[in-house]
């Protein structure tokens, strides 16, 4: 599985360095198994995929082969989709609930 980190979710993991080792954990699992482990997000945030790391406390990613296979690649802005193999799961945001959904 190839993993990239956005520089948005880089800067969040930076910023809540209490739960840097949770969040390790979890994108651990989200790369084992990138459908099991998140919830599937509608809206402005179809074809993106949340998983929690504590309460209300979430992580946000895209999962390029569930990107292609809804054909989701029109709605979703998973920019560089085109160049990725299907096996590649990229972190875009961590964050609180309220946080992460921009309200
Ligand atoms: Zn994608």
């Amino acid at each position: 599985m190839e993993s990239i980190f956005e520089d948005a979710f880089l800067k969040a993991l930076k910023k809540h360095a209490s739960i840097q080792k949770l969040v390790k954990k979890k994108v651990d699992l989200i790369l084992e198994n990138p459908i099991a482990f998140g919830e599937p997000l509608k809206a402005n945030w179809q074809g993106f995929y949340s998983c929690p790391v504590k309460r209300s406390f979430i992580i946000i990613y895209l999962y390029c082969e569930a990107c292609r296979k809804k054909g989701d690649d029109t709605v979703v802005l998973c920019c560089d989709c085109a160049e990725t193999p299907n096996r590649t799961v990229k972190f875009v945001l961590l964050g609180p609930h309220y946080d992460a959904y921009g309200i």
